[in-house]
């Protein structure tokens, strides 16, 4: 509740940033082939980019095991999630999500007049599926479930996830947000793109803005049913607002293991020593699965930020069960540096 976006929170700004921890961006990104891309796209890029949207969708679906028809491309996943809102909630309804979540699909469906149920974590900070489950009911139009979690970091279960969109999507369609999947360990043993190739009623959206660090070169994507993605298209025409340097970018640099392997790498690293800052001044943390960490202040959240701020580290603050909490991305080792020294300085 009266939470900033990030893009408000980034007008506000008012000094230097040293270290940019405020919106769960990879600086380890893009990638170098990426790069390369964008630098050879440009001398075709007077070219409307139509061909190329295609072969990004062949390469993401072959990858997947999906169908052709399957995918549905934009800029970023944040319009999607806002067609999505439109089409499930265009006719007023609820829309189920964990609390606190990420709130922009949720938002978008209560602008336009539906309910959110908001549904509070476990007591450790992950999605209570059987509780969300319990919470769908004859007017619910859409659930969401963002896994990993944000702002929590938390990931929930595959298994018990499977099971939550096998039964709830007979329901209603379940809508998962998989923007940090490229974190866990094993993407593909934790996605739930399985359920939309076994012809469920499920949405599965991902980001290119995350591990592959592309958040502001724009492309991101939902898989589902063919049908469901026509339906959503109606309400989006940002596939075409995907610039051809940035679609270049994003199929030269798709599954690019060893790059996601370094970048994963150096965010553990990073971690690490947030950890241990945390440690070494007495405070707790939520285990993260991402590229971002939650932990409880001890002192009021705005006046927190505001004093990271004027010492150049953008944060995020949260209020969890009435408690103020900090949000912090995973930046590069020297902005955790500088991170630490404004903490221990504070704290
Ligand atoms: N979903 C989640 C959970 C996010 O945290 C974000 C951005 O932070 C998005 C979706 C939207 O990202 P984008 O529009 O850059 O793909």
């Amino acid at each position: 509740p009266g939470q900033l976006t990030d893009a408000e929170f980034a007008r506000r700004t008012p000094v230097e940033i040293k270290a940019r921890l405020f919106a769960n961006e990879n600086p380890f990104g893009p990638s170098d082939k990426a790069k390369q891309a964008i630098i050879d796209s440009l001398a075709n890029s007077y070219q409307y980019p139509f061909m190329h949207l295609t072969d990004l969708e062949d390469k993401i679906t072959s990858y997947e095991g999906l169908g052709k028809d399957m995918i549905l491309l934009s800029a970023g996943s944040s319009p999607l999630l806002m067609a999505t809102a439109i089409y499930c909630c265009k006719d007023g309804g609820n829309v189920v999500t964990g609390d606190p979540t990420y709130d922009d699909l949720p938002k978008s469906a209560e602008k336009i007049g539906a309910q959110w149920v908001k549904v509070p974590l476990t007591a450790e900070y992950k999605l209570d599926l059987d509780a969300m489950e319990k919470a769908v009911n004859a007017n619910t139009k859409l659930v969401y479930v963002c896994n990993p979690n944000n702002p929590t970091a938390t990931a929930v279960d595959a298994e018990k996830l499977r099971a939550f969109c096998e039964r709830v999507s007979k329901k209603v369609t379940v809508f998962v947000d998989e923007a940090y999947i490229d974190y866990l360990p094993d993407p593909q043993a934790s996605t739930m793109v399985g359920c939309v190739k076994n012809g469920q009623n499920v949405i599965v959206a991902r980001t290119f803005s995350k591990l592959y660090g592309f958040a502001g070169l724009r492309v991101g994507y939902v898989m589902a049913q063919p049908d469901m993605l026509e339906k959503i298209s109606r309400y989006t025409k940002d596939q075409y607002a995907i610039s051809a340097p940035a679609l270049y970018a994003a199929i030269a640099s798709y599954q690019d293991k060893p790059f996601l392997a370094d970048a994963l790498k150096k965010t553990l690293a990073s971690k690490d020593f947030l950890y241990k800052t945390l440690k070494e001044e007495g405070y707790e943390y939520i285990p993260s699965v991402t590229n971002f960490a939650m932990f409880p202040l001890k002192m009021d959240g705005k006046r927190f930020v505001d004093e990271m701020m004027k010492r150049g580290v953008a944060l995020r603050n949260w209020m969890v069960n009435g408690k103020d909490w900090c949000r912090i991305s995973i930046g590069r080792m020297d902005e955790m540096e500088i991170f630490a020294t404004a903490f221990k300085e504070l704290s």
